[in-house]
Order: C-alpha cells, then structure tokens, then sequence
C-alpha cells in the first residue's frame, strides 16, 4: 500500500488524482489532502476519504474546517497555512506525493517532498520552472523520483523510460505538442477583447482557470520548454513546439538513430496520473479508449509569433537563466490574475511580462532566497506596471 499526499487536492489534477485512487484503494491510501480556500469541496473530500491530515493553506478556512470535521471526521488533524503544507509533504510515513498547486505557493511544499526523498508527482510546473536546478539538485541529492505529471512530460518520460540513463543521453531532439488554445483561429486583432470566459473555454482539456490562460497565450508551451528543459537535461533550442489541434498525440521524441517515439491517448489527465501512481506498472483506467477512425485526421503547424508573443519571452528567460525564468513566471501569475479580475486586457498579459522582465534585473539562482527574493520584485514590478497602464 502506498500513502500519499495530494497538495491541491480540490483543483482540477487534485480531482483526477482523488479519481484514479478510487478505483485502486487496494494500492493506495489517502494520508494527507490539501486545499486553499474552497471549503466545501474540501469537506466533501476529506469525509469521503478520510485523511489523517487536512491542510487548508488560508488560515481562516481552516479554522472552519475544523470546526465541521470535528464530529464527522475527528481523526482528521487539521492544520493550517505554508507550514502545514511543507509538514504533510515531507511526512515520514508518506510514499507519493501528487504536486497540484497551482502556481509558487506550490515551491515550498514540493521542495519539501523532492528533500524528503518521496516519489514527487509533478503537476506544478511553476515550482520548476522557479528553481530549476535547484529542485533538480534537490531531487538527485535526496534520491527521490521525480515522474512529470504534465501530459507533454509524461508522454517523453514514457518515451525515454527504457532507455538507459531515462534516455536523455539518446535524445537528438523533444517535440512538445500543443493544442493552440481557443484563439488558435481567432483574427489577432479580435484578440484584445477576449474575456477570461473565452480565454479558460479550452477546446480540449478542462483545467484550472490559470492554466487555461496560460494555454490561450501559449505562455503554458513556454513554461513547458523550460520543464522540458531540467526535466530530460536538454538544451531549449532542441526542444520544439507543435501545434496539434487533435490534442491526441502527447509529444514526441526523436531518439539519435532517427527513431521517433511518441505517446498517444485522449486528453484525459487520469492517464498521466495513473501512470506515475503506478510506474513501473501500469494500472486500468476508466478513459475513454482512442479510436483513431473517429479522429481520422492529425494536423500539425508551426506557432505564429505574432499571436502567441509569451512563447518568445519565455525563450528569453531561459537563455538568460538564473531566475529570469521565475521572474518570467511571476510576471505571469500577476498578469494572468488581473485578466481574470478583468482588470487588464488578454493582450496585456505578454507586454506587462515583457516590462517587467527588462526591468527586474535576473540573478544566480542558486539559492532559494534568491529566487524568491526575485520572484517577489517581479511581482511587484508587475502590479506597478499595471497601475501605469492605467488599469
Ligand atoms: P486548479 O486551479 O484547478 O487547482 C489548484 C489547486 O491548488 C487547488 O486545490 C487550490 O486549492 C490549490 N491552491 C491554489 N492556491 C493555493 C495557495 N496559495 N496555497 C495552497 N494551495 C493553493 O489548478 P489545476 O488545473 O489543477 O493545476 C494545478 C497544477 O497542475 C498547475 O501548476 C498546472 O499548471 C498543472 N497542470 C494542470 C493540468 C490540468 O489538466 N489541469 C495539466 C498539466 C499541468
Ligand atoms: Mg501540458
């Protein structure tokens, strides 16, 4: 039996997670479950499943919480706030821990897991992209397993996992695949007046309303070159990006004796779960299975610049390297946010990025305090930015 530990556990991937365990409770156990603020999922979740620890990072949910479980659940400990998060992340008795925070407030808590030596399921792409080769440092020194979550990620793991060294020795080139988003056909100049509601109507994948943002602008296929980048130990420039509206194949390796490997299936996260829960195995799940007659067809295209310009910007932040890349990311959580709080336009998002990026001077990013020192200029920076665009 495994324990496990899902940080984010009411998001989107959390709720995957919480599904595929279900089926396999003869094989994994729910030891903690997190949460931010939606209290009434939370409760509906940690009734059904009992955990030995229920962490709400906003303390004010949390005294709730407590106050519900109290009666209904009162094994449960509830705690509250960062340091509840980095204790259930690093707990003696937890196996696997499943990564699912949106954005940085996940760093902490995953860097607690990659030190503790867990098998760190790794949805929270911000986390890495922040840290890069400190996470990946953190992960070699402490000797814990580090399986990508993300679909494109996780599709080359599965690529390059029976090759010796996980292939990254063999690899000539990565083609990460992308969907293009919603806007992938809009006319750009329709763009600025896309609304947050358009923006997270993703053609293909139900997600998180940041992440969702974050694939309108493209801006997720530049976090994701970065990911690819410390994940596999490969150069950018040999890391491309394909768009493939089908959203069938995952991505692609080319291997250096001109084989291609790729990985194919619906766009269901549970099979990417369901794969690093069980890796080495491999574990039933209830996804639709793929009927490439119905498909009948896979296009491919090259992304336009001028319409996905954060793709550019995340380029530069990882040939900078140090932490332009959690800068990069920074600025993009603040933009991201006001454009949902409508607060600026979606065409706003890569120049307020852009700005801050030459305004926010990068640094080593050997330390952590570094980088979230930078982080927090950038985010700053964002929000002044904002205020002289008139927002
Ligand atoms: P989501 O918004 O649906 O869920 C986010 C989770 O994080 C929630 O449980 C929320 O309570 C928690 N959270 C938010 N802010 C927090 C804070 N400040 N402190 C503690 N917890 C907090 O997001 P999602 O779509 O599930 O994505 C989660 C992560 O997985 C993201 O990094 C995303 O890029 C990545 N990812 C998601 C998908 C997907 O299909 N949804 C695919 C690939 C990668
Ligand atoms: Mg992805």
């Amino acid at each position: 039996m495994k324990e496990i530990t899902i940080l984010g556990s009411t998001g989107s991937i959390g709720v995957n997670t919480l599904d595929v365990i279900s089926r396999h409770q003869d094989k994994f156990n729910v030891k903690a479950l997190t949460a931010n603020t939606s209290l009434d999922v939370f409760v509906t979740q940690c009734l059904q499943y009992k955990p030995e620890y229920a962490v709400m990072a906003d303390e004010e949910s949390a005294s709730k919480l407590e106050e519900k479980l109290k009666k209904k659940s009162p094994d449960t400990s509830v705690l509250a706030g960062i340091d509840g998060l980095v204790k259930v992340a690093e707990l003696n008795t937890v196996d696997y821990v499943m990564a699912a925070i949106v954005g940085a407030a996940g760093l902490l808590p995953t860097l607690a897991a990659a030190k503790a030596g867990k098998r760190v399921l790794l949805a929270n792409k911000e986390a890495l992209v922040m840290s890069g080769k400190l996470f990946m440092n953190t992960i070699a020194e402490s000797d814990a397993e580090l399986i990508p979550i993300d679909s494109e990620h996780n599709a080359i793991f599965q690529c390059i996992a029976n090759t010796s060294n996980q292939g990254s020795n063999t690899i000539r080139s990565i083609m990460l695949t992308a969907s293009g988003g919603p806007f992938l056909n809009t006319p750009i100049n329709e763009l600025p007046l896309k609304t947050p509601e358009q923006a997270c109507k993703h053609p293909k994948w139900k997600m998180g309303r940041k992440i969702s943002v974050d694939s309108a602008t493209m801006m997720n296929k530049g976090l994701e070159v970065i990911e690819a980048s410390w994940l596999f130990n490969i150069e950018p420039d040999l890391i491309d990006i394909v768009i493939h509206p089908q959203s069938i194949i995952h991505s692609l390796v080319e291997h250096k004796d001109g084989s291609v490997l790729a990985q194919l299936g619906n766009p269901d996260m549970r099979i990417p779960i369901s794969f690093g829960l069980a890796w080495p195995e491999r574990i039933e799940t209830d996804v639709q299975r793929l009927d490439l007659f119905d498909i009948a067809q896979f296009d491919f295209r090259k992304p336009e610049n001028d319409r996905f310009p954060c793709l550019k910007l995340a380029r530069k932040a990882i040939k900078q390297g140090g932490t332009s890349s959690a800068i990069l990311n920074a600025a993009n959580e603040v933009a991201v946010n006001e454009f949902l709080n409508k607060k600026i336009m979606f065409t706003d998002i890569p120049k307020v990025i852009e700005s801050v990026m030459n305004d926010v001077t990068h640094n080593n990013a050997d330390s952590l305090d570094t980088i979230l020192g930078d982080d927090s200029l950038a985010r700053k920076r964002a929000i002044e930015t904002i205020r002289n665009m008139g927002a």
